[in-house]
């Protein structure tokens, strides 16, 4: 594994200096890499178990690359309480951690016409899977790198979940410890 994926050893992370690290020192996923990420992506919005099972329903669909090299993927799952629907990172998430792997290198997310109409054309990873993703990353001391693709399949970001998190909850274990 290339070291720039890992962050600051947590001991020394007491503040928010892992916010400072470089975002491209810890985009380390190659072009293969992505490219599968991005089919495998493509793949669980197809199978997004939605309201109606229509095509037009908006699909939203998410890969993540696990620390052995694998790909997992998933579209959201659809519960009519709404709360309970759970968001195709997630589902990946869910996915990778159902083959017990949790190391979460990378995740891609994307959508149909419709995710992308309703996420005001860029589908981002909400603050829930951020969370979600953040937790995963205290426990890994993985950056996970993020990939927003476009309609077209393109990838038009990346970026490193540290980057993307302000004022984050909970901090690293040893900032705590020093309060
Ligand atoms: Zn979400």
């Amino acid at each position: 594994m290339d070291v720039k994926r890992l962050f600051p050893v947590l001991g020394i992370c007491a503040n928010l200096m892992a916010f400072e690290i470089d975002p491209k020192e810890n985009c380390a996923i190659d072009p293969l890499e992505a490219s599968l990420l991005v089919q495998a992506a493509k793949e669980g919005m197809r199978n997004a178990f939605t309201s109606s099972g229509k095509k037009t329903d908006a699909r939203f669909g998410a890969a993540v690359l696990t620390t052995k090299g694998n790909i997992y993927y998933s579209g959201q799952y659809f519960s009519d309480t709404l709360s309970l629907t759970l968001h195709a990172e997630q589902a990946a998430l869910a996915h990778a951690a159902a083959h017990g792997e949790y190391g979460i290198v990378a995740i891609a997310c994307l959508g149909n016409l419709p995710a992308y109409q309703l996420s005001g054309d860029v589908i981002y990873p909400c603050n829930l899977c951020k969370q979600l993703l953040w937790e995963s990353s205290l426990r890994s001391g993985l950056n996970t790198e993020i990939l927003i693709i476009d309609e077209n399949e393109h990838i038009i970001e990346r970026f490193s979940l540290f980057s993307s998190m302000n004022h984050p909850w909970p901090m690293p274990r040893s900032s705590l410890k020093e309060e």
